[in-house]
């Protein structure tokens, strides 16, 4: 028998996600965004459930190649627009439609002999300072791709640094108004927190919204709002089972660096999950875990391939007894990707995109 851990992608869960989303973007057209391997679900696995998008954004060329493997025929974005000339063969050979953030990728497009113009969006820097071209550079890049027999439609883009905070979007909004107000276009602002958290304002939903986490089930502002606030459910299970159960006396301690001393006596079960498996090792004694459902608390620090829990409220458990990181117990409880990582310093995103390639996914989808 494989070790007992698993992952389990919800293929109904990520239609419920793109659903919602869709009517929060209340007509705008949605870029379901798979970069990172739609998020570590797997672009292959995700893909079936993400199928009502409206389109695939990504960055990476060979995941672009994947979309299209999967017979998808619809739009695909490069996030990151290319990295050397020959990116924009494929962009053709593909119809790959692609971000332009700086004046060197359009010196390639002026470069590069295609006999299919190139839709592209042109990104602005309104105040995230990673990539997009500044107001002062906007209207030359415009005018330089408008006037190029390679490009066919220019979107006008940002992205905002604060969606999902107490600063917001709003002074990045009125920098993307001033340096486009009379460019010609269609228009792409926000992520998932833009678009949950502002999809009253129209020029934040534009005519293409782009999440990513909230497809997956994760609240882009969390701890703020909670899934359930959203009504998100999540994509993702991490699921595995106890291996073993210790007896500890008042004294003990447990795992490496013994940072957990039993203060009365306690039975602890051994979950085989560990940092590994891409569970974070920087969940200390404490970090929200469910056994047959039930949720508890994980004791010490987490091991390679283990980790203790505490089975106090579950006196029932033992070996073999159904053991949720995060997501949906098979009883139906949800514990959140969110808590999880915020107990280790992190983030959902972080959590998904690391679980390791060693745990086995399975998709569960009842519509097949
Ligand atoms: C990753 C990304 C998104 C999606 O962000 P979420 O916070 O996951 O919704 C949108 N736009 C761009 C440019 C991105 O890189």
């Amino acid at each position: 028998m494989p070790r007992p851990i698993q992952a389990t992608i919800h293929a109904q869960a990520l239609r419920h996600n793109l659903e919602r989303l869709r009517r929060a973007a209340q007509g705008a057209r949605v870029w379901g965004v798979v970069k990172a391997n739609a998020y570590g679900h797997g672009i292959e696995r995700a893909f079936d459930a993400l199928r009502g998008v409206d389109g695939f954004a990504l960055l990476d060329l060979q995941e672009a190649e994947r979309v299209r493997a999967l017979g998808w025929r619809g739009p695909i974005l490069l996030l990151e627009g290319v990295f050397e000339p020959r990116d924009l063969e494929l962009c053709s050979r593909l119809s790959l439609w692609h971000t332009v953030h700086c004046t060197e990728q359009v010196d390639m497009l002026a470069l590069h002999k295609t006999h299919v113009p190139h839709r592209v969006f042109l990104k602005l820097n309104s105040g995230m300072n990673r990539l997009g071209l500044p107001p002062s550079g906007l209207r030359t890049a415009w005018s330089r791709l408008n006037a190029l027999p390679q490009v066919d439609e220019i979107t006008l883009m940002t992205h905002f640094s604060d969606a999902d905070g107490p600063r917001g979007i709003a002074a990045q909004l009125a920098v993307f108004e001033d340096a486009t107000r009379d460019l010609p276009g269609e228009r792409s602002l926000a992520n998932s927190a833009a678009l949950l958290r502002f999809a009253d304002v129209p020029a934040v939903r534009g005519d293409w919204v782009r999440p990513g986490i909230a497809m997956y089930g994760s609240a882009p502002d969390h701890p703020e709002h909670d899934s359930a606030h959203w009504d998100l459910q999540p994509a993702m299970t991490l699921s595995s089972r106890l291996i073993g159960v210790q007896r500890l006396a008042a004294g003990d301690t447990v795992g490496y660096g013994s940072s957990f001393t039993a203060s009365a006596p306690l039975r602890v079960g051994t979950v085989a999950c560990g940092y590994a498996d891409g569970y974070p090792r920087h969940c200390g004694t404490g970090t929200p875990v469910l056994v047959d459902g039930v949720r508890t608390r994980t004791l010490g620090r987490v091991s390679m391939d283990m980790i203790a829990v505490d089975l106090e409220p579950v006196p029932a458990a033992g070996p073999g007894s159904e053991v949720t990181l995060w997501g949906r117990s098979r009883s139906g409880t949800v514990l959140t990707i969110d808590e999880v990582a915020r107990a280790g310093g992190t983030i959902g995103y972080e959590l998904m995109c690391a679980l390791a390639p060693r745990v086995p996914v399975v998709v569960e989808d009842p519509d097949l």
